[in-house]
C-alpha cells in the first residue's frame, strides 16, 4: 500500500487536473487538494491565488472499497513507476 493505510475499506480515486496526478485519498469528496501541487506551491503567488489547502485540483474518479482499494493502490502505484495502467 502506498497512498492509504492497510486495512482501508473505502477510498477516492483522484486525477489532478493541474498535474494530471493519480493517486488514492481516504476522502470521498468530490474535489479535494492534490498533494503533488501543494508541494509545488509557489510562494510569490499573488494575493488572488489560493493557499494550497483550499485548492481543489484533483477530482474523484471513482469510488473503491474492499479489496478493490489495496488493488487500485498498486495499480496507481504502478503508473507512476511507468507500470502499464490500461485498465482505467
Ligand atoms: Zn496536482
Amino acid at each position: 500500500m502506498f497512498y492509504v493505510p492497510d486495512g482501508t475499506l473505502k477510498a477516492g480515486v483522484y486525477e489532478c487536473v493541474e498535474c494530471g496526478s493519480r493517486f488514492l485519498d481516504l476522502s470521498t469528496d468530490e474535489e479535494i487538494g492534490c498533494p503533488y501541487c501543494s508541494d509545488d506551491f509557489d510562494m510569490e503567488l499573488g494575493p488572488d491565488d489560493l493557499p494550497p489547502g483550499e485548492r481543489k485540483d484533483a477530482k474523484l474518479q471513482r469510488i473503491v472499497e474492499g479489496e478493490d482499494v489495496e488493488k487500485f493502490d498498486t495499480l496507481l502505484s504502478l503508473a507512476i513507476t511507468g507500470g502499464d495502467y490500461e485498465w482505467i
